[in-house]
């Protein structure tokens, strides 16, 4: 299944420039999801995972999906002041400025092994913030994986330590 087909270009959002990804046509159609998660899933074996980390929010979707077919616990990385308790903060560049994400201290155990999943790479901000956090908290990073990887914007070249899995890659 050519998965490209269930993802679609919408320009000038959510600025005059940028031409988005919109993942919601795969979203909308069971065959193309369920197609989606196969994929990740084989692409972990081996991994000995214990936990699935999504990052707000589209890491949400697929992420929660997966972590039931693996059969493991998920754990939500959101924006700041969403998550409630004691959390860990990461503050990251962005183009112009700086934004956070936040987990919950407790989420993640010491030697806990973590999937961090999201559907964009695309300079890869928000997925490094997000094994830094998992590591702040005691966890190892076994994988980073993505529906999509924007090639262009060189995201791989933050996460180097890491093992990447992209379904598809533009
Ligand atoms: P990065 O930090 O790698 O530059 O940006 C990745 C984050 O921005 C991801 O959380 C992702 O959801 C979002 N993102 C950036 N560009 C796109 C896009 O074209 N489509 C979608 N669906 N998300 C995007």
């Amino acid at each position: 299944m050519n998965l490209k087909k269930y993802i679609q270009d919408i320009p000038d959002f959510p600025k005059p420039g940028i031409i988005f990804k919109d993942i919601n046509p795969l979203l909308a159609n069971p065959e193309a999801t369920a197609q989606t998660i196969n994929l990740f899933a084989k692409g972990l074996h081996g991994f000995n995972a214990t936990k699935i980390v999504g990052i707000e929010s589209r890491g949400f979707l697929l992420g929660i999906l997966l972590a039931q077919k693996m059969g493991l616990g998920f754990v939500p990385i959101r924006k700041p002041g969403k998550l409630p308790g004691k959390i860990v903060k990461q503050t990251y560049a962005l183009e112009y400025g700086e934004d956070s994400i936040e987990i919950q201290e407790n989420s993640i155990a010491e030697g806990d092994l973590v999937i961090v999943h999201d559907d964009v790479l695309a300079t890869g901000g928000t997925a490094a913030a997000a094994c830094k956090l998992v590591e702040d908290c005691g966890g190892t990073v076994v994988q980073c994986n993505f529906l999509m990887e924007l090639d262009f914007l060189e995201g791989r070249k933050k996460l180097e330590n890491y093992a990447l899995h992209s379904l598809v890659h533009y």
